[in-house]
């Protein structure tokens, strides 16, 4: 099937290539963004592959219908980008890759955790610059602490293990409990059990209850010092409020990996560019504050399996078998 693949990366184009000898695809790539300006690039291909930054909006799906598109296939678990219900309604179905190693997330959590407590990112800069002094660099002992995890589905409880691994006490927030979050020792709490934490972690998706679901009303709830990790999506954070709360002191520190605007920043080298996104640059100026360009999936052992798992997807709908991995709108019974 002839698929459209946007903000196609190298290192994913030498990996599908492999991957697809056992699917013989004729695969299209675009580096650019899936959006209205590019959606005309779609015409004509039944299927197109997109990434998290990608725009399938009401306005996109609409175009991507008149080119005659039927499948949109999402390389990644969150599909808080895609309309589901204009999917629907322009009878384009969308797949998404559930299934994927989530170690690679929940380890690169815990790495922006130690990373952000140790100071282990001002350390590197430092002793490449010849300076070896510890002034400033002070953490604490992780043994002991409580750790909330917001959202304890796959990568939460896995995170939440290593977490009790490290001697931390582990607290739970969500919406559906897990019996595996409570076989580790994890503790639900309410909305206010976050009073009790030394570090946050987001883990659950975003969705319109989920949006700035960490805003000024939590952080003034906070303890003071408290360390927020966030590597689920941007707009569960109000950034304008993780600002202040950093400024005053009561946040301790923040490491992301998502951000709200990510879309026009991720995945490109703007090292030669005036970056306009005041927020992104007074949050990079901090020295208790860590971003990373949504990496935390990206290992091998995910990679393979998300664009394997694409490529199946798309065989599986050219063969017009049931979509294992189908999507739709709430209330939408899948086809
Ligand atoms: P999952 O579906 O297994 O777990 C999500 C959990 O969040 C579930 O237990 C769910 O009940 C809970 N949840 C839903 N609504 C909630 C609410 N209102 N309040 C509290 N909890 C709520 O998903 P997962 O595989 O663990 O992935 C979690 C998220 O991680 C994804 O949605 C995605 O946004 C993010 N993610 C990020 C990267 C990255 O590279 N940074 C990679 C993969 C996934």
């Amino acid at each position: 099937m002839r698929v459209a693949m946007f903000s196609a990366k190298s290192y994913e184009r030498a990996l599908l290539s492999e991957l697809n000898a056992g699917h013989g695809h004729d695969l299209v790539y675009f580096e650019s963004l899936l959006e209205p300006e590019t959606a005309s690039l779609a015409a004509g291909f039944p299927a197109v592959s997109v990434f998290v930054n990608d725009a399938v909006n009401r306005d996109v799906l609409r175009r991507l219908a008149q080119g005659e598109t039927k499948l949109v296939a999402t390389r990644c678990t969150g599909f808080n980008h895609i309309d589901l219900e204009a999917a629907d309604e322009f009878g384009i179905r969308v797949v998404r890759v559930a299934d994927y190693s989530p170690n690679s997330v929940a380890e690169f959590a815990v790495g922006l955790l130690l990373a952000l407590n140790r100071k282990i990112h001002r350390a590197y800069n430092r002793t490449r610059e010849g300076n070896f002094k510890l002034d400033g660099l002070m953490g604490f002992d992780l043994v002991g602490r409580t750790v909330a995890v917001i959202g304890t589905g796959r990568i939460g409880t896995i995170f939440a293990r290593i977490m009790a691994g490290f001697g931390c006490t582990v607290i739970g927030f969500d919406v559906h409990r897990s019996a595996e979050f409570e076989k580790i020792g994890g503790r639900y709490v309410d909305a206010k059990g976050v009073e009790e934490a030394d570090v946050i972690s987001m883990h659950c998706p975003l969705t319109p209850e989920t949006y700035h679901i960490v805003d000024a009303r939590t952080l003034a709830r906070v303890k003071t010092g408290a360390l927020l990790i966030n590597t689920s999506r941007g707009g569960l954070v109000d950034t304008d409020a993780a600002i202040d709360a950093l400024k005053s002191g009561r946040l301790g520190g923040m490491a992301i990996d998502v951000y709200e605007q990510e879309a026009d920043l991720f995945y490109r080298d703007l090292s030669s560019a005036v970056i306009s996104d005041d927020v992104i640059q007074r949050l990079v100026s901090f020295p208790n504050v860590i971003v990373t360009g949504h990496q935390a999936f990206f290992t091998r052992e995910a990679l393979e399996t998300i664009l394997g798992t694409t490529l199946a997807s798309i065989s599986e709908f050219e063969a017009g078998r049931p979509l294992t991995y189908e999507i739709a709108a709430p209330g939408r019974a899948r086809a």
